[in-house]
């Protein structure tokens, strides 16, 4: 049939084939994914979703208005494989033909190996997931948080807001390092034990343990944590299993080229499987955040009809959590040159704080100021330096 394809049917993959219709490309259109599901968002499954029985799933579109953009949708079936030369998508032992490909298949939660066959244990990655999670999420059930990432600290504040017990063990002295830095994760993750969850850190899981369901958890130092309940959020791995052997570049991601070009004659690839090199910061960078996830589906559906005209995806990534009641925001990298407070302080309910590298401003943290994060991501992408940073910040705080 050839035309467009896309595999992987969630935000990327969604924007791919809505930016493909926008574009005028009348030609045809499948789109891939996995799970049976219609496309929906991901970010409110360990937030809203999770704070009532009722939640409806958040959904993007219903299928009306997929059939509306004339988009053949193959749900609940993995790609297994594309051959590059005969520009081929494999479900099995059918074939889909291309002109242009994209690749949105995102990324998939990290288990702790031996504990998955235990009832209670879960990871939160996907819809299914969240119901899961959900159902379990009775006042006074004993919870034990894996990994104090975004995404635990998500599922932390919202069983505590339904009453649970939570203790969150995380490996490392500190968490979120990787994505704000020591100091400030430091910060952040002070609001659990300002909450009432209990935070362990420095101390690995040594088993996950039970009769048929999760029972307790054993740490590395020897401590027991009695258990009802288990969430595992030690990250996520891009999902390319089924690009082995291609000949595709796969380096924690599929690695492309500033366009989102994987080299392979009409394959792009675009959100959280993709690792793209980004001229805003001149490096490969490999984000898991919906908003580049979002704008790299909608571009590399462009570039991948119109290679000619190809345009390079240029970021300063930004992205948000929410976790009781307050809001983080973070833009630009967690340079370590210099981290500053800016304005208020860490102990309180509000803050911002910038990165320095070298002579430039490369990112600001903030809680609870919404008003000013994108006023530094601005500043940012003009490429603002440190100083002109710092001048910028007085004038939010005078
Ligand atoms: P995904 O959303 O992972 O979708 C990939 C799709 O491809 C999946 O549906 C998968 O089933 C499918 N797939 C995989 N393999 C195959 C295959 N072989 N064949 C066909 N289909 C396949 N970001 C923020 O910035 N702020 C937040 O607050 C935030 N909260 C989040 C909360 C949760 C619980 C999660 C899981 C993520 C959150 N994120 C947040 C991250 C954001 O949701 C992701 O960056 C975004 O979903 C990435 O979109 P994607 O389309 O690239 O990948």
């Amino acid at each position: 049939m050839g035309g467009l394809v896309v595999v992987g049917a969630s935000l990327a993959g969604l924007r791919a084939v809505e930016a493909a219709r926008k574009s005028g490309f009348d030609g045809p259109i499948t789109l891939i994914g996995a799970e049976e599901h219609l496309p929906y968002d991901r970010p409110p499954l360990s937030k809203a979703f999770l704070a009532k029985e009722d939640t409806a799933p958040p959904m993007f579109r219903d299928e009306q208005l997929l059939d509306e953009l004339g988009v053949r949708l193959v749900l609940g079936r993995p790609a297994s494989g594309v051959d590059t030369q005969d520009r081929t998508v494999r479900i099995g032992d059918e074939e889909y033909g291309y002109d242009a490909l994209v690749i949105a298949t995102g990324a998939s939660a990290r288990t702790i190996p031996g504990s998955d066959a235990l009832r209670g244990v879960h990871t939160l990655r996907t819809l299914d997931d969240a119901m899961a999670v959900r159902a379990a999420l009775a006042p006074g059930t004993n919870l034990v948080v894996v990994g104090a990432g975004f995404i635990g600290s998500e599922v932390a504040s919202s069983a505590r807001d339904r009453g649970l017990t939570v203790t969150i063990v995380e490996a490392q002295p500190t968490p979120l390092v990787r994505a704000v830095g020591a100091q400030m994760g430091a910060a952040c993750s002070s609001l659990h034990t300002r909450n009432g969850t209990t935070l362990r850190c420095g101390v690995g899981v040594a088993a996950i343990e039970g009769d048929g369901a999760v029972e307790r958890v054993r740490l590395s130092d020897g401590t027991v944590l009695e258990a009802d309940m288990v969430v595992v959020g030690v990250g996520a791995s891009p999902a390319t299993q089924w690009l082995t052997g291609s000949g595709l570049t796969l380096e924690d991601g599929v690695v492309c080229d500033e366009t989102l070009h994987t080299g392979a004659p009409g394959v792009y690839a675009a959100g959280d499987v993709a690792r793209w090199h980004n001229p805003a910061f001149s490096r490969h960078m490999r984000l898991e955040h919906w908003t580049s996830a979002a704008e790299q589906g909608a571009l590399a559906a462009r570039n991948a009809l119109d290679p000619a005209n190809a345009r390079p995806y240029a970021t300063v990534p930004y992205f948000w959590s929410d976790w009781y009641g307050s809001r983080f925001q973070f833009v630009g990298i967690p340079a370590t040159d210099e981290v500053r407070v800016v304005d208020g302080d860490t102990d309180s309910t509000g803050f911002t704080a910038l990165y320095r590298e070298g002579d430039r401003l490369a990112g600001a943290l903030t809680l609870n100021r919404p008003r000013d994060i994108m006023k530094y991501r601005r500043l940012i992408t003009g490429e603002a330096s440190w100083d002109d940073g710092l001048a910028f910040a007085k004038t939010r705080t005078t």
